[in-house]
C-alpha cells in the first residue's frame, strides 16, 4: 500500500458530520491543526467549524489535535476550542499519533486522523495503522517551509492520481 494514500477525501473537515461518524464506528478524529483546522489568518475559526465541535462533542465523538508546532503555539491556537491536543507529533512519523491513542487507550479501528497534507498527515496515520481522511488546505502560505512541501505534494499527489483514479473529492463520508 502506498503510506501516502488517504483513505476518504473530504472537501472540509466540518463536512465529517457527526452522524456519517457514527455510521462508519468513529469515535475518536485526530486532527491536523494549521490549515486544517484554522487558517492562519483566522485564528478563531469560522462559525461552521465551532459548530462541527460542538455537534461531535454533543455525539461523544472526541476531537484531538496532533500538531508538529509547539505546545505553546499549539496550546494557544486550540484554547479558544476547549480541544485536547498533543504537540511537537513529528508527523510523518508516528510519534503524535501513537502517544495520543496510548495515553487515551484509543482503538484505533475507530479512530481517523484529519488533514491537509499528504507527506505528513496521511503518511503519519498510514504508518501509525489509523485511516486517514484529506481535506483542502483551508487557505495557501507563503511560509517557505509550506512553499516547499507544496511542491512535494504536488508530485505525491500526482503520482497517487495516476495510480488510484478512483481517488477524487468528496463532500461527505461515503
Ligand atoms: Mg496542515
Amino acid at each position: 500500500m502506498n503510506i501516502f494514500k488517504p483513505t476518504w477525501m473530504i472537501e472540509k473537515i466540518y463536512n465529517l458530520s457527526a452522524k456519517d461518524l457514527n455510521q462508519k464506528g468513529i469515535t475518536t478524529v485526530l486532527t491536523d491543526l494549521d490549515n486544517t483546522l484554522i487558517a492562519w489568518n483566522n485564528p478563531d475559526g469560522t462559525p461552521e467549524l465551532r459548530q462541527w465541535i460542538e455537534d461531535l462533542k454533543q455525539e461523544n465523538i472526541r476531537v484531538i489535535v496532533v500538531s508538529n508546532n509547539n505546545h505553546a503555539r499549539v496550546k494557544k491556537a486550540v484554547e479558544g476550542f476547549g480541544l485536547e491536543f498533543d504537540s511537537r507529533a513529528l508527523k510523518p512519523l508516528t510519534v503524535g499519533i501513537n502517544r495520543v491513542v496510548r495515553k487515551n487507550k484509543l482503538d484505533k479501528n475507530s479512530t481517523i486522523m484529519v488533514g491537509d497534507q499528504l507527506i505528513t498527515d496521511m503518511a503519519a496515520a498510514n504508518l501509525a495503522g489509523v485511516r486517514g481522511v484529506l481535506v483542502k488546505p483551508l487557505i495557501e502560505t507563503d511560509a517557505w517551509n509550506t512553499k516547499f512541501n507544496r511542491f512535494l505534494e504536488f508530485f505525491v499527489k500526482r503520482s497517487l492520481k495516476k495510480k488510484y483514479p478512483e481517488l477524487v473529492w468528496h463532500k461527505e463520508l461515503q
